[in-house]
């Protein structure tokens, strides 16, 4: 008989599960629901933002016939960093890779979920159900069943053989788990908030490179990115402090459209014009902020119940792992499944036993790998720099730099957050001070 997977969610975590399950065997009859419209039906630039798919998401994508393929043809890959340097009064570039077949695959997070839903739809064993505009409001342990709400205001009751709570930083199917004896859950919001824009590339800005930009003075703290898009567009994110901020709306000192004009040209991204009206849009925009979440355990074994991706572990986006890390939760479950038969009972047990530690570590490296004193940041970047020569010419004696570690290897979050250890309790001792 076939299992019955309902999975919550029909974000990155979700439907790349649906793939590994139906592309490795014809056991399963899934149904997804997700709370938000089909994306193919949206205007998805609004509010949707670039992600980063680099070597860990890539080495997965890989197993699944043809998928990387079609994310790629979505994407625009990435093999250069940007800075301004003020000294020398102009953009400069460097190259990421040593291997110049290597490349950061930037992505809309909704192009990214329109491409998985299309590879789905070609599937040829079609065991699946998606159904959109459904909300999980309550699950039901003991009775293996969700409570949904459907577009029309219905309520829906759906059994599971195995329920997956894919469901984000807000996990309704985790809200479930913590009523559960010995499910222990921490969250924090960071101190910080962030908006995005679209908008066209500016001349300056060189085919395959991110650029990046930091403000770090006195009460203000203002970091971000201009990432590379599809149709010769830019998506610009930008994240401050709020405390730094007496309204927290915006940026400290950005009270205005103009005054946004300003600091963007002059200090940001010096050279970029924003047109009134791209600089009214970012201002009036409503900011997003900045959760992290831990759990002791990512499962119910009797409610047979796991959670992936950031429904188990939300994290700060500072090394851009989040997704990445989802998709090794999906990829650990299946195999795990496969290996064990489909036996839920030692399947559980096992990922949160594997996965736990990984989520914390990547929550903690994405936490604390970015001090915010102006001393600790000089003595990093000075390990950083002279571990990044060593590791150039001795490999198999110096290790990659912890950011190179995380962005262009597999070896396990765990071993890297345990190699830097130092450096993390240092830094959060800092940050915290
Ligand atoms: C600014 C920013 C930059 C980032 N950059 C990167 C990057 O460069 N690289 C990277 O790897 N990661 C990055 N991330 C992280 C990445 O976006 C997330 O980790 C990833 O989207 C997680 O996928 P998910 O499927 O687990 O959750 P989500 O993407 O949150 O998807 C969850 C889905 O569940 C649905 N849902 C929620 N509640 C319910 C409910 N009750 N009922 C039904 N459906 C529900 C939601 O509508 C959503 O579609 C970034 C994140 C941000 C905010």
């Amino acid at each position: 008989m076939a299992i019955k997977v309902v999975i919550m969610g029909a974000g990155p975590a979700g439907l790349l599960l649906a793939h590994c399950l139906l592309s490795r065997s014809n056991d399963y009859e899934i149904y997804i629901y997700e709370k938000r419209n089909d994306p193919r039906f949206l205007d998805n630039k609004k509010r949707a933002f670039v992600i980063g798919i680099g070597h860990r998401g890539q080495t997965i994508l890989k197993q699944i016939n043809g998928l990387w393929e079609a994310i790629k043809n979505r994407g625009i890959p990435v093999r250069k960093s940007g800075f301004y340097s003020q000294k020398k009064e102009t953009w400069q570039t460097f190259s990421r890779y040593q291997n110049p077949e290597d490349c950061n695959l930037l992505i809309n997070r909704n192009d990214l979920c329109i491409t998985l839903l299309e590879e789905l739809e070609k599937c040829s064993n079609k065991n699946i159900k998606i159904v959109f505009n459904a909300t999980c409001l309550d699950t039901n342990f003991r009775k293996k069943t969700i409570i949904l709400k459907s577009k029309d205001n219905r309520l829906i009751e759906e059994s599971y053989d195995l329920l997956v709570g894919a469901d984000g930083a807000n996990s309704v199917v985790k809200k479930s788990l913590m009523s559960q004896p010995g499910f222990h859950f921490e969250q924090s919001y960071f101190n910080t908030n962030w908006k995005v824009l679209h908008l066209p590339k500016p001349d300056f800005m060189e085919p395959e490179t991110s650029y990046g930009f930091r403000q770090i003075e006195n009460s203000t703290y203002i970091v971000g990115a201009a990432l590379p898009e599809v149709n010769n567009q830019i998506c610009l994110l930008i994240f401050w402090d709020k405390t730094s901020s007496k309204l927290n709306q915006n940026p400290p000192e950005i009270t205005n459209a103009n005054e946004f004009q300003r600091i963007v040209k002059d200090v940001l991204l010096p050279g970029l014009q924003l047109t009134n009206e791209q600089a009214e849009q970012f201002i009036t925009k409503r900011p997003s902020s900045v959760i992290q979440t831990k759990c002791n355990r990512y499962h119910d074994r009797e409610g047979k119940v796991v959670l992936v991706g950031d429904a188990a572990h939300a994290m700060s986006s500072r090394l851009g792992q989040g997704c990445q890390a989802a998709f090794n939760d999906v990829w650990v479950l299946n195999q795990l499944l496969q290996e064990e038969n489909n036996n839920l009972d030692i399947v559980l047990p096992k990922y949160s036993e594997k996965q736990v530690k990984e989520g914390h570590a990547i929550t903690d490296l994405n936490a604390y790998l970015s001090p915010r004193t102006n001393w600790l940041m000089i003595l990093f970047n000075s390990m950083i720099l002279l571990r990044s020569k060593l590791n150039e010419k001795l490999p198999n004696l110096i290790q990659p730099t912890p950011l190179n570690a995380v962005s262009q290897t597999l070896i396990p979050y765990s071993e890297i957050a345990h190699r830097f250890q130092h450096w993390i309790r240092l830094i959060k001792w800092s940050n915290q001070k």
